[in-house]
C-alpha cells in the first residue's frame, strides 16, 4: 500500500469538513455572510481539533472571489493561493518557533499597508501563548487600533497563558474535543474514499486513543494501516496505540468490583506482559470508570462518553456497579497515576491500587500511617491466600530436596510472570557465593524478620514467604514461594537492605527469585560446575561427588538432603 499521510490529504478545506465544531463554524459562517466579522479571534482548544484549519478556511472564505459565500469555492485564484501559501496577504506564524518581539514588530509595521492580492490581510498566529511578554505588548498595540483590512486569528492550546488584555480584544471560540461518534463517522468517510478496509471496532479504538483530536486519529489510522496486512482489525489498532481493549477494561472492572483480587491481578499481569503501557492502562481505566459513572447518572449523555463504546456488556456493567464505589476507585487510580510517574516499577503501584480498590479502602487512610500498614498487611495476607489456591496443584513437585527437572508447563506459567528474573546477576552471585556468607544471613534471619515486622509491616509481609538461598559478599538471593512477592519486595528494597545491613554489619543487595525458578537455576549452575570440574579433575575420581560438593558449597549442609 503506497500512502500519503492521511491527515495531510484529508486536512479540512471547507467549514463542512471541520468535524465536531459546528457551534463555531456556523457562527463564523453567519458572520461572514452578514459581513459582520471581528478583527481579532481567539481559537482555543485541544490539539488536533481544527483550530488552524478553521482559521485558514476562514481566510479563504472572506477572500474568495465569490464572496460573500458560506464556504470557500477552493477553485478561484484567491482560494488556491491561500491554500498553497503563495498569497502573502495571509500569513501563518508559528509562535512556538518565532516568539521574538521582532516578528510582531514586523507585523505592526506592515499591517498598515493594504493587502496586495486579496481583500483582507489575515494573520494566523498559532500557539500564540508562546509569545514573549514583549511580543504580546507589541501585538496589543496592533489590536488596539486594527486597520479595517486586517484580521488576526490567534490559536492556542493554552488560553490561560494569554494576557487578559489580549483576550479581551478578541472574539473567543472554544474548540471542543471531537466526540467519539463524529470521529468515527469522519474516518468512515475517509477510509471509504481511500478504499481501505477497516473494521468499525478498529475505528472506534482509534478514536478513543486519539482523545478527541482528529489529526492524531488520522496519524494513528495511518500507522494501523501500514501495520496491518489486509483489513485493519481492532487488534492492529490496540498494538499500534498500546491501548487496552474495552473487553479487558470491563473484565478488570468487574473483577475489582466483585473483590476478585486474583482475577484482577492476573488480568493486569496479562496486559503488562502483552506489552501494554502501564500508564496508558491506568489512564484508560480512569476514563472507562468515569464513563460508567456518567452513563449511570445521565444515560442520555451517551455521546459524551470518552472511553467507552456503548455495548451490552457496558450497559450491564453500569447497572451492576455502585456509583460511590466508582468514585473511590477513580480516586485510588488517580493517586496511582501520580505515583507511577516517578517509578521504574509501575506494576507494583498498579497492583497496590488493585488491592486497595478491591478492598475499597477510603482515601483518608493515607494520612494515617498505621491504618495503611494494617490495611496493606491484611491485603497481602489476603493475596497470599488467593494465590495459594492457584498454586495448590503446581506443575512441579516441590520440597523433595532434589534438583527439579524443568517441567514443560513451567515455561508457559513463567510467561505470565511479569517479574523479570535477573538470571545473569544471580549466576554472578552464585559464582561468588560462599557457605559462610549464607550462614551469616541465616543466623540472623529470624531476628531480622521480627525487627522488620516492627519497623515496616508491609515490607515484612512481602518477604515473609521467602528464604535466603544463596549469598555472596555483596548480594543475597531470596527464593520466594510466590512470584508476585518478588516485585512487591523490590518495592521495599531499601527498607529491607537497610535493616539487614544494620543487623549483619554488612551491606547486601537482595535479589528475589521465585522458588521454582531458583530450583531450576541452581540445578543448571551445579551441572555447569560439575562438567567444568569433570574436565579438571578427571583423575580425582575418589573425591566427593562434585555435584554434591558444589551444592554443599552453595547452600550449606543443612539445606541439602543427599539421596542415594
Ligand atoms: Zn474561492
Amino acid at each position: 500500500m503506497s500512502y500519503q499521510a492521511l491527515y495531510r490529504v484529508w486536512r479540512p478545506r471547507s467549514f463542512n469538513d471541520v468535524v465536531g465544531q459546528t457551534h463555531i463554524t456556523r457562527t463564523l459562517q453567519n458572520a461572514i455572510m452578514q459581513e459582520k466579522f471581528s478583527h481579532a479571534y481567539l481559537f482555543s482548544g485541544p490539539r488536533g481539533t481544527g483550530k488552524t484549519s478553521a482559521a485558514k478556511i476562514f481566510a479563504k472564505t472572506i477572500n474568495c472571489e465569490k464572496a460573500p459565500v458560506l464556504e470557500p469555492c477552493n477553485e478561484c485564484s484567491a482560494c488556491l493561493g491561500i491554500q498553497d501559501g503563495s498569497i502573502s496577504d495571509v500569513i501563518e506564524i508559528d509562535a512556538a518557533s518565532n516568539n521574538g518581539v521582532e516578528q510582531i514588530r514586523d507585523i505592526r509595521d506592515k499591517v498598515k499597508y493594504a493587502p496586495s492580492a486579496v481583500t483582507y490581510k489575515v494573520y494566523i498566529i498559532d500557539e500564540v501563548h508562546m509569545l514573549s511578554i514583549g511580543a504580546f505588548n507589541a501585538l496589543l498595540k496592533t489590536l488596539e487600533e486594527p486597520p479595517k483590512h486586517v484580521i488576526f486569528i490567534l490559536a492556542t492550546t493554552e488560553p490561560h497563558k494569554i494576557p487578559l488584555t489580549i483576550i479581551s480584544r478578541c472574539q473567543r471560540f472554544d474548540f471542543k474535543r471531537i466526540s467519539q461518534v463524529s470521529m468515527v463517522e469522519r474516518m468512515q468517510t475517509i477510509v471509504g474514499a481511500e478504499n481501505v478496509a477497516v473494521t468499525k471496532e478498529a475505528l472506534e479504538a482509534v478514536a478513543l486513543a486519539a482523545e478527541g483530536g482528529m489529526r492524531d486519529a488520522l496519524s494513528l489510522l495511518d500507522q494501523a494501516i501500514s501495520y496491518s496486512d489486509d483489513q485493519v482489525e481492532l487488534e492492529d489498532v490496540l498494538t499500534v496505540t498500546g491501548s487496552v481493549s474495552q473487553g479487558l477494561l470491563t473484565e478488570i472492572t468487574k473483577a475489582l468490583y466483585q473483590k476478585d483480587i486474583q482475577q484482577a491481578l492476573i488480568k493486569v499481569d496479562d496486559l503488562i506482559q502483552a506489552g501494554k503501557d502501564p500508564g496508558r492502562f491506568v489512564f484508560d481505566l480512569i476514563y472507562y470508570l468515569r464513563d460508567i459513572l456518567l452513563y449511570k447518572s445521565a444515560p442520555q449523555l451517551e455521546n459524551n462518553l470518552e472511553r467507552a463504546i456503548m455495548t451490552d456488556a457496558f450497559k450491564e456493567l453500569t447497572e451492576e456497579v455502585d456509583a460511590e464505589w466508582i468514585q473511590r476507585a477513580i480516586s485510588e487510580l488517580n493517586q496511582c497515576q501520580q505515583e507511577i510517574r516517578w517509578t521504574n516499577s509501575p506494576k507494583v503501584f498498579i497492583e497496590i491500587a488493585v488491592l486497595k480498590i478491591a478492598d475499597q479502602v477510603s482515601n483518608t487512610v493515607n494520612n494515617e500511617q498505621n491504618s495503611v500498614i494494617d490495611v496493606l498487611t491484611r491485603k497481602l495476607e489476603h493475596l497470599e491466600k488467593e494465590l495459594t489456591s492457584i498454586k495448590q496443584n503446581p506443575p512441579v513437585v516441590q520440597g523433595s530436596g532434589q534438583p527439579q527437572q524443568a517441567a514443560p508447563k513451567r515455561s508457559a506459567a513463567r510467561s505470565k510472570n511479569s517479574y523479570k528474573i535477573p538470571y545473569e546477576r544471580i549466576r554472578q552471585v552464585l559464582s561468588e557465593a560462599s557457605k559462610q556468607d549464607l550462614k551469616n544471613v541465616q543466623a540472623i534471619w529470624a531476628n531480622f524478620m521480627d525487627a522488620l515486622k516492627k519497623r515496616n509491616a508491609p515490607a515484612h509481609a512481602t518477604v515473609q514467604n521467602s528464604k535466603p538461598s544463596a549469598a555472596s559478599d555483596k548480594a543475597l538471593v531470596l527464593a520466594f514461594k510466590y512470584e508476585i512477592h518478588c516485585s512487591l519486595a523490590l518495592d521495599h528494597k531499601q527498607t529491607i537492605e537497610l535493616l539487614l545491613a544494620e543487623m549483619l554489619g554488612k551491606e547486601l543487595s537482595i535479589i528475589p527469585i521465585p522458588n521454582n525458578d531458583w530450583q531450576e537455576l541452581r540445578e543448571e549452575f551445579i551441572r555447569k560446575q560439575k562438567s567444568q570440574e569433570d574436565d579438571e579433575e578427571s583423575k580425582d575420581s575418589q573425591q566427593d561427588d562434585p555435584l554434591v560438593a558444589e551444592a554443599r558449597k552453595l547452600v550449606g549442609d543443612e539445606l541439602l538432603e543427599i539421596r542415594e
